[in-house]
């Protein structure tokens, strides 16, 4: 490949686009300039591979292909198939799973995937004995009715929004709240780390259909094998959602009791946070589930997206490469050393510390909200997101904490020594920044004041720090 080939490729793109919107293609070109000046802490996004991203911009985009490979509803989908196996293929390789389904729009559907496919599970063999019939789309709407009775509340246990469990593990603002009848558990209030006998408490109370483990927001590593036990001590199904993580079980961070795949029924992810890949969801399980899954489109999905099927199966393939894996130790090493460099400042941490990619700070410690810290963060060309802290007292709105991710510096090249002065720019920051009052004199929990001069001096900072690590060098627009 020459070496301005990825160059070449987004100028000429941009070219054709500008002939016909100009407006969007100066969007795009908007985009990477600000991307690469900001210094990204969310740790929920990264910067995915040039071969990645040209993968999805192209006719794969115009094929419909519900349906598996080999059994479409669609004629002519062979390339599809050739794509779709080769994503799969890849993932279970990574991942060490019996079967992959590659179709899944996003995260959430990836989950909704789950939930189906798991409640199909438990009510198609007996309900299908009693209706006489072969599979779960032959039940009439008598028999659905029969069946919804007879199984009674669907009962999902996982982690507390506010410990940092994720909105579709059972949440009211989301579908799988009115599906589920939701109970969750939390972390200890002292070590701010899940308790596992509290879990398994609540599953003997609960018992559970469904007993989800992953996050968005805790700072540690779960035990698998033992919420694995926790789930059969009470006959419940034990799904993972691994979509924040899946970067470091692909690289090998997680290994053992702390790798999700030999411990979990089923597992979900995204493709596009630590995994680095393209926007998507994906679910793996083993051969019991697999049927079930697989009829995910057109059940709960719609038509699969063959542009950006093709875009997982580069990104897994990347991922299985022996650069990812330390790639994966990176983000966890960096993460480390952000995190110390803020306790050595005097910052509190949810849980004191990290070990995997995302550090949560509490910063009522600055006598801050998350919302005001969030925003005097970005004024700074700090971008990261507020996010609530175990028992929050100022709720999911305005918080109390600021959740900062290392995957996107890491793939940008910054390391351990960077994460200081990351540090150290935030904590300026933060301890500069004072709450601002209403009109009336009451205090506001949005309203902060900053010298402009500070948050002027740290964004230059941050632009420093950043000139030395080029996002995406290899291209460049004009
Ligand atoms: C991000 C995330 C999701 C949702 O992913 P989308 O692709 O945005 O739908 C689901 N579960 C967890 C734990 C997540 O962190």
């Amino acid at each position: 490949m020459s070496l301005n080939a990825e160059s070449t490729a987004f100028r000429s793109a941009l070219e054709v686009i500008r002939a016909v919107e100009p407006r969007v293609a100066d969007a795009i070109g908007a985009e990477l300039a600000d991307q690469r000046e900001s210094l990204k802490l969310i740790a929920s996004e990264n910067y995915a591979s040039p071969a990645t991203l040209l993968t999805m911009g192209n006719w794969f985009s115009d094929k419909y292909a519900e349906g598996t490979v080999g059994r479409r509803f669609y004629a002519g989908c062979q390339n599809v198939d050739t794509v779709e196996a080769l994503a799969a293929e890849h993932a279970k390789e990574l991942f060490g799973a019996s079967h992959a389904y590659v179709q899944p729009h996003s995260g959430i559907d990836a989950n909704l995937v789950a939930f189906w496919a798991i409640l199909a599970d438990r009510v198609e063999s007996p309900a299908l004995k009693k209706a006489q019939v072969r599979q779960v789309n032959d039940l009439t709407e008598a028999d659905w009715f029969a069946l919804r009775r007879e199984l009674g509340n669907q009962r999902m246990l996982g982690m507390s929004l506010d410990a940092g469990g994720h909105l579709t593990h059972g949440f009211r603002p989301n579908i799988s709240g009115k599906m589920f009848d939701q109970r969750s558990y939390g972390t200890d209030p002292a070590t701010g780390l899940i308790d596992y006998d509290r879990v398994a408490e609540a599953a003997r109370e609960f018992t559970p259909l469904i007993l989800v483990a992953g996050y968005s927001a805790y700072p540690r590593k779960v035990n698998f094998r033992i919420m694995r036990e926790i789930a059969d001590s009470v006959g419940a199904t034990f799904m993972v959602d691994m979509a924040h993580f899946a970067g470091l079980v692909a690289g090998k961070v997680f290994t053992g009791d702390f790798d999700p795949v030999p411990h979990a029924h089923i597992v979900t992810t995204t493709t596009h946070k630590s995994l680095r890949g393209p926007r998507g969801g994906m679910v793996l399980c083993g051969p019991e589930l697999a049927d079930q899954v697989d009829r995910g489109c057109p059940m709960v999905l719609g038509g699969p997206l063959p542009h950006v099927m093709a875009a997982k199966a580069v990104a897994l393939a990347e991922a299985r490469r022996p650069d990812f894996a330390d790639y994966a130790q990176r983000i966890v090493d960096n993460a480390q050393a952000l995190a110390e460099g803020l306790l050595r400042r005097g910052t509190t941490l949810v849980t004191g510390g990290t070990d995997n990619h995302l550090v949560l700070l509490d910063v009522s410690s600055y006598g801050l909200t998350g919302r005001q810290a969030e925003q005097a963060l970005l004024d700074s060309g700090i971008v990261t997101n507020r996010n609530a802290v175990p028992q929050d007292r100022n709720g999911a709105w305005y918080t109390s904490g600021i959740r900062i991710g290392t995957p996107a510096l890491t793939t940008r090249g910054l390391g351990t020594a960077e994460m200081d002065v990351t540090a150290e720019l935030i904590h300026t920051v933060l301890s500069q920044t004072t709450p601002g009052a209403n009109a009336d004199g009451t205090p506001s929990k949005a309203k902060y004041v900053l010298d402009p001069a500070t948050a002027d001096k740290i964004s230059k900072q941050a632009t420093d720090l950043l000139a030395t690590f080029p996002l995406y060098p290899t291209i460049t627009l004009t």
